[in-house]
């Protein structure tokens, strides 16, 4: 599970041969720690005229201990350029093509001054919402620009695009925990994404760093790989955990549980009656489920034509249509309360398909309609929904692929090296978040902007 290419190119004689053979450079990404402040170096927040976000954003970034750089500072005639550890452009205010000459003016000076795992983030408008068409046309343009950034900058550097509704309700907390999440070195392996911040209620924790405190969290498939990273981020940042793997895990499962003082539930989540006697066990446990994360799945992978239907049911059942079930009976019942966040993991499958996947690419993409149909629907209850999307992960899953195919994986995307279970769970955390409300309906690519699906 080591990435043992991305461990030479740190030391000497790595670094020397990397450079003369013009070979892959996976840098370090700057993960999170609790405690370390957000960014390395200074904020620049630059905004196009007319621009609505500017000031909350500054007042965010203020509160959250984050230095804003003067951008007078960095002109030819201020000698050693300053280095940034973000560039934040509040783009709300371009209504016409023509405007995003505002982008090239703000961004070409700094096109090299970002610290390594710097961010750039660019704020828009929501093109459906834009007052005309010109509008949302130069709107939709931001995406261009945010993901050949992401290509183009470098040495860990993520980019990302965040539109921001115009409706009042939950925005700022929610704009917050996105900025917050995005910032830091939680979202270290997530890049060329486009984030969207709508209405919905949201609050803001009394400790950014324990931003899930007293949030009851099922993770299913919580023994290994991201799930049991998954249980650690969330019980790190505040969650009661309960765990939930199948009762052949169940030593694994106990190690993980006893690890974070959360609580396994051995459970197979095919078994008929798995909803209800979850659902049980959460109502006579805990009275509710707060944070509910779909992570268990599993692949039987065989071309279509080689495929038999065992292969196709059992990967439908787990990964989409036990789904499905857990959700009905906790909301028939009440058990997920207003405020509530329902995480599926996805996988860039389900978006770019992949030989040899099509029964594991069909679940995938079923979750991601089931994102779809039921974010609008439970909108009015005040449960978010989204989806995560894993591209290259580190886990046991992946260390089974072919050589080749295992290198070509990991170094095809914008950060040239596989993600850890970690920065999945992060992203997972960030959406489970009460801060977190008003995102909803997103799917979020955890996968260092691959070239799949892209
Ligand atoms: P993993 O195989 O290491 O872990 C999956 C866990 O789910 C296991 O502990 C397994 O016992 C559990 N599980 C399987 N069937 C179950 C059932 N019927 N009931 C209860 N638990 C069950 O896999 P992982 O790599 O940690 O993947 C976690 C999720 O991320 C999966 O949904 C997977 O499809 C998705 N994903 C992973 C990658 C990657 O690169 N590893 C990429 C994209 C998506």
């Amino acid at each position: 599970m080591t990435d043992r290419y991305a461990s030479f190119v740190q030391s000497a004689a790595g670094r020397a041969l990397v450079k003369r053979l013009g070979l892959p450079d996976p840098p370090r990404l700057r993960r999170h720690h609790p405690g370390d402040p957000l960014l390395p170096g200074p904020a620049l927040l630059g905004a196009a005229t007319g621009g609505r976000l500017a000031e909350p954003i500054s007042k965010i970034l203020t509160n959250a201990g984050i230095e804003l750089a003067d951008p007078a500072a960095n002109t030819a005639a201020a000698g050693t350029p300053q280095r940034y550890g973000a560039l934040l452009f509040d783009a709300t205010g371009i209504s016409d093509s023509t405007d995003l000459r505002q982008l090239y003016d703000f961004f070409h000076p700094q096109a090299r001054s970002v610290l390594p795992s710097g961010r750039v983030i660019v704020l828009g408008t929501p093109p459906q919402e834009c007052a005309s068409p010109r509008e949302a046309i130069a709107q939709r343009a931001l995406e261009g620009l945010v993901r050949s950034i992401g290509k183009e900058f470098g040495r860990g550097t993520t980019a990302q695009l965040v539109y921001v509704t115009r409706a009042e309700s939950g925005v700022l907390t929610s704009l917050e925990s996105t900025l917050r999440f995005l910032l830091s070195g939680r979202s270290a392996y997530v890049s060329g994404q486009v984030i969207r911040v709508g209405a919905g209620a949201a609050s803001a924790p009394a400790d950014w760093d324990r931003p899930l405190e007293g949030q009851v969290v099922l993770v299913t498939g919580a023994a290994r790989g991201i799930g049991a990273a998954l249980a650690k981020v969330l019980a790190r940042d505040g969650a009661q955990v309960v765990a939930l793997d199948i009762p052949a895990a169940g030593d694994a499962l106990a190690a993980v549980a006893n690890d974070i003082g959360g609580t396994a539930v051995q459970l197979d989540l095919t078994a008929p009656d798995a909803p209800t006697r979850l659902a049980d066990h959460l109502a006579g446990r805990h009275g509710r489920v707060d944070v509910v994360v779909h992570n268990a799945g599993i692949t039987r992978d065989k071309t279509l034509g080689r495929m038999d239907a065992d292969r196709w049911d059992q990967v439908i059942d787990v990964n989409l249509s036990s789904q499905e079930r857990i959700n009905d009976v906790l909301l028939e019942r009440e058990l997920i309360p207003t405020g509530g966040r329902i995480v599926s993991v996805s996988s860039i499958a389900g978006i770019a398909g992949n030989r040899g996947q099509t029964n594991y690419a069909t679940s995938k993409a079923g979750v991601i309609g089931l994102v779809d149909s039921l974010a609008p629907a439970l909108h009015g209850r005040g449960i978010s929904v989204n989806a995560v999307a894993p591209g290259f992960i580190e886990t046991r899953l992946t260390a089974r692929i072919p050589l080749v195919v295992r290198e070509a994986g990991r170094r095809m995307n914008s950060l040239a090296q596989g993600g850890l279970p970690v920065d999945v769970a992060e992203t997972i955390g960030w959406l489970a978040w009460p801060a977190s409300g008003a995102v909803s309906g997103n799917v979020i690519r955890v996968c260092g902007q691959s070239l799949l699906g892209a």
